[in-house]
């Protein structure tokens, strides 16, 4: 090998070495810029059979994390087991636990048609109480549910109006007039209701959303036992997770809406003899501190 065709050889290299960083920047900067098409920001879709959301970002996934959550660092869901309590780097101050010994329920995303009413059902014949962070525009299309899920001893919890999983990451304006229609979708068909808690989109806190949350009267909640059931595991996998994670004060996110949700509605009917058999549970008090 010649003197020149070495060197020819090492730029070669040196090119492809810094080829490849540059585009490990790219890929890198891609995941830490806002990405503002409709579907990325507001992470729903709409298709025939109603608005499909793309929930929780997942470790593991490129790409799923929203902006906001990339800005303020990862946030886990859970998976691990360990279940991330309140004070976490990542939740802005969100309740994760129920403060109690209870064990609460929170369903995600409806009212849905479908699975709402048979998550009711489930509910009423174990006498167990739950909390229902309902989208804005699913409240708006299904009063009656929503005055359902009141009528029946449940709580509330806002949603946002679109399932926006980047609303963190807008000005505190527009959080502000998002949560506030979404309220007011809610107040349309449960006048008096309270609502008194707001769970993110996506868990993908920041503080603007938090503070603005909170200057409404709204107290932020996140969770400590995620079963990803909006992933689809099957309601085998969403039952055992739940009922190896489950602990006193855990807070569960399961999904009543914003995809296919029979594999939740089917693992509910499973959990729910189990945890009533070792917990308390109850909905999130309506006058959280
Ligand atoms: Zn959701």
């Amino acid at each position: 090998m010649t003197r020149g065709s070495s060197t020819a050889r090492a730029v070669g290299i040196v090119t492809l070495v810094v080829a490849g960083l540059l585009g490990s920047a790219y890929v890198l900067g891609r995941s830490l810029v806002p990405d503002q098409t409709p579907r990325h920001s507001t992470g729903a879709t709409t298709s025939a059979d109603g608005p499909y959301y793309a929930d929780q970002p997942s470790a593991g996934k490129p790409g799923a994390t929203p902006s906001a959550s990339a800005s303020a660092g990862p946030v886990e869901t859970g998976q691990d087991g360990s279940g991330r309590d309140a004070g976490g780097d990542n939740l802005f101050g969100a309740h994760a636990t129920t403060g109690t010994p209870r064990l609460a329920l929170t369903f995600d995303d409806g009212p849905d048609p479908r699975y709402t009413p048979q998550v009711l059902a489930l509910l009423r014949e174990y006498d167990v109480h739950a909390t229902f962070c309902v989208v804005g525009e699913n409240a708006q299309n299904h009063p009656d549910l929503v005055q359902s899920i009141v009528n029946e001893g449940h709580t509330l919890c806002n949603h946002s109006w679109h399932h926006d999983v980047g609303l963190g990451a807008r000005s505190a304006d527009a959080i502000r007039s998002d949560l506030l229609r979404t309220n007011a979708a809610i107040r349309a068909a449960v006048p008096n209701a309270p609502i008194v808690w707001y769970r993110q989109p996506g868990g993908a806190w920041t503080y603007p959303v938090v503070s603005v949350a909170r200057q409404l009267g709204m107290t932020p909640l996140h969770w400590s036992v995620d079963p990803s059931d909006w992933d689809l595991p099957g309601a085998s996998k969403i039952t055992a997770t739940v009922v190896s994670q489950a602990q006193p004060g855990s807070v569960v996110l399961l999904h009543d809406a914003g995809g296919d949700r029979q594999g939740t509605v089917d693992a509910l009917r499973r959990i729910l003899p189990d945890l009533t058999a070792r917990f308390e549970l109850e909905a999130l008090p309506t006058d959280p501190t």
